[in-house]
């Protein structure tokens, strides 16, 4: 190369780096805004139930905010509330198993009995809403040998992993599970909140409002599953 174009050859160079290096950047921003962009979802979801009042002040709610959330279905508790369970399904929210009698001594004595446990629900779900239940909860929680026997079934296992601590704290008022709900969702995405509707669980319905203002107020969108 002849010496006089030296200088041209290494100012090209230098504007050829600074050219990718700003691309690259760029790309870092741009990547920076799409996450971002992306709000947290959370995924309300409520087991025990249908019960009657319970259950239908919280579809009250969820109506009214036009959230569409996930209900885990006890099947025994279902054929007196018939009606609550249709409601479930027409507002269009999603519905899965939970169990047929909730008891786990019976659920859990052996894999044969969890399997009838799980089929005898579905079936009544979808014997009153027609549609066939493609979601699972395990009453209790996590069994990790079971897991396999389930999915081949065809479920998807459905856990949470934050409590609005209907279950966990006695008798908890509407405002300490709201609370609790924002103490145990903080940092997560997806927030799965575990709340209840069954009949013993009015605090829940009543807290229920203030726990979805605050999630909308920090700009998360509701899912079902
Ligand atoms: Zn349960």
């Amino acid at each position: 190369m002849q010496k006089k174009f030296i200088p041209a050859v290494l100012v090209l160079s230098v504007l050829l780096a600074m050219f990718v290096l700003s691309g690259l950047q760029m790309e870092r921003t741009r990547a920076r805004f799409a996450v971002a962009e992306t709000p947290r979802r959370v995924y309300l979801t409520f087991d025990d139930g249908p019960s009657t009042v319970v259950t239908n002040d919280i579809l009250d709610v969820l109506k009214e905010e036009g959230i569409k959330a996930t209900f885990f279905i006890v099947s025994d508790m279902a054929k007196t509330r018939q009606e609550t369970l249709l409601r479930i399904a027409k507002e269009g929210h999603s519905i899965g198993v939970h169990s047929a009698s909730h008891d786990y001594a019976r659920i859990y004595a052996s894999d044969e009995a969890l399997l009838c446990d799980i089929d005898e629900c579905a079936a009544y779900i979808l014997e009153v809403t027609g549609v066939k239940p493609r979601l699972y909860r395990f009453p209790g929680g996590g069994h990790e040998r079971q897991k396999e026997l389930i999915r081949e079934r065809g479920y998807a296992i459905i856990g949470w992993n934050a409590v609005c601590g209907d279950e966990e704290l006695k008798d908890a008022s509407a405002w300490e599970l709201y609370q609790e709900a924002a103490k145990t969702s903080r940092g997560k995405d997806p927030v799965v909140l575990l709340l209840h509707d069954s009949a013993r669980h009015r605090a829940t319905a009543e807290a229920l409002p203030s726990i979805i203002a605050r999630f909308r107020e920090e700009g998360c969108v509701f899912c079902a599953f």
